[in-house]
């Protein structure tokens, strides 16, 4: 056998679809194949730890993937002579003979690509289940909510979280006989709407006034309920929080944000607990078309091993701005989760917001949030959430923290009162 620590057992939830077969195989020290037991339990290896051999781990045992985990997921092993990541591969058709079905060979580029194998490989690694790679994070939303409900389900929704979920929903959920019940982040209010919910859509912390609730609380109240629970993973990153450890079906993602850093793309991902599920998403993406690009998944993954670095360094210096916000008697409120490079604060009004932005030197004044460079924006500019008109959103970079603290507060006694 091997070692213990890498050796975990699949529980099956009562008449849940999650028996494993296919292409788990084990083998004990010695190479002789172990039988997968068949009575509705799996013995695998856990791909979140050393072994890299199975799709995915069964969270129910600490597999935390940390910085090491970041630089190395999804590499394949080392070849004499190759890279460690391999470059794009870009092809519509492959070289494909013989009839479909043989061998496992990409054959054409809406199906399957080599680089988006690497890339799924380490996501499904750090989130600790299956994942698919979309062409942005609404293209992975758009996968889940679109594949899973049809007339008669029940949506449960942030009312305050990423507000393209709610136009996704009401342009295309709605006129499909589906109803959406948009309640707050909090676990209260979600457990108050579960009654006959069909999915049940979680933004924690929200985007943007960073609203927390407690996911494994809400999930298995939801399961009981007989909900799927679905949670957007955008703000924390797997490094910080694992929503399917936490009893999640689903964590997305846009990985436009901090997971990849450096402003220059926009992708999207899946990860499901259970790999039939993966596979639904996946044959939704090729037959919708929804497919990411091998060069920004090639740039994606480069980017991810200094995740950890720049998580480290965002993190410590989103508390220190956060602190220092909280200090002054000129910001109303501030927030900051304690995880995450977002800060959110009020400068007063949307003119005082105006005028912080336009002083501050650092600070570039764009949406998104993540990246190495400072960014922040009046988020009632865009007219989608439910925010005060002086509510700035501020990203936290990787610049020197102390030029940071001096800018934002020289910005802040520039903007006056
Ligand atoms: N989820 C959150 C929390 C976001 O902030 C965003 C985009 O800002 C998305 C999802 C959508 O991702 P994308 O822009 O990659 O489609």
């Amino acid at each position: 056998m091997p070692g213990d620590e890498e050796q975990v057992v699949i529980k099956v939830r009562d008449g849940g679809p999650y028996k494993v077969t296919g292409p788990i195989r084990l083998t004990d020290a010695d190479g002789v194949e172990i039988p997968l037991p068949d009575d509705g339990r799996a013995v695998v290896l856990c791909r979140c730890g050393r072994s890299r051999t199975t799709p995915f781990c069964d969270r129910s045992h600490v597999c935390r993937p940390g910085d090491t985990a970041v630089v190395h997921a999804g590499l394949p092993a080392p070849t004499q002579g190759a890279p460690f990541l391999p470059g794009p591969v870009f092809a519509a058709p492959f070289h494909f003979e013989g009839d479909a079905g043989e061998g496992e060979a990409p054959f054409y580029g809406r199906y399957a690509n080599p680089t988006w194998a690497g890339w799924e490989a380490a996501l499904g690694e750090l989130e600790g289940g299956e994942a698919v790679a979309f062409a942005s994070g609404m293209a992975a939303a758009s996968a889940v909510l679109l594949e899973l409900l049809g007339p008669g389900d029940v949506l449960v929704a942030p009312s305050d979280g990423y507000y393209t979920l709610r136009t996704l929903a009401e342009r295309q959920l709605v006129p499909r006989g589906v109803e959406v019940r948009y309640v707050p982040t909090s676990a209260a209010a979600v457990l108050d709407a579960l009654e006959s919910a069909t999915l049940v859509w979680l933004e924690s912390p929200s985007n943007p006034l960073l609203d927390v609730l407690d996911i494994a609380a809400v999930a298995a109240e939801a399961h009981d309920a007989g909900a799927l629970v679905a949670v957007d993973n955008t703000l924390a990153t797997p490094l910080r929080q694992r929503p399917l450890e936490l009893g999640a079906d689903f964590a997305m993602a846009s990985a436009a944000k901090q997971l990849t850093g450096h402003s220059d793309l926009v992708l999207g991902y899946v990860a499901a607990a259970e790999p039939f599920r993966a596979a639904a998403l996946r044959t939704w993406r090729t037959t919708t078309g929804s497919i990411p690009g091998p060069f920004e998944v090639w740039l994606a993954h480069r980017s991810l091993a200094t995740l950890g670095v720049r998580v480290e360094r965002q993190e410590r210096s989103a508390a220190a701005v956060a602190q220092l916000l909280a200090a002054r008697a000129d910001v109303p409120w501030s927030r900051w989760p304690g995880l995450g490079c977002v800060v959110s604060f009020d400068a007063g009004d949307a003119d005082r917001a105006r005028r912080f932005l336009h002083a501050a030197k650092l600070v570039a004044e764009a949406t998104s949030f993540g990246g190495v460079h400072t960014s922040a924006e009046r988020r009632a500019r865009w007219g989608g959430d439910d925010v005060s008109p002086g509510v700035i959103r501020l990203s936290v970079g990787v610049e020197d923290r102390q030029d940071l603290l001096a800018d934002i507060a020289q910005a802040l006694d520039a903007a006056g009162s």
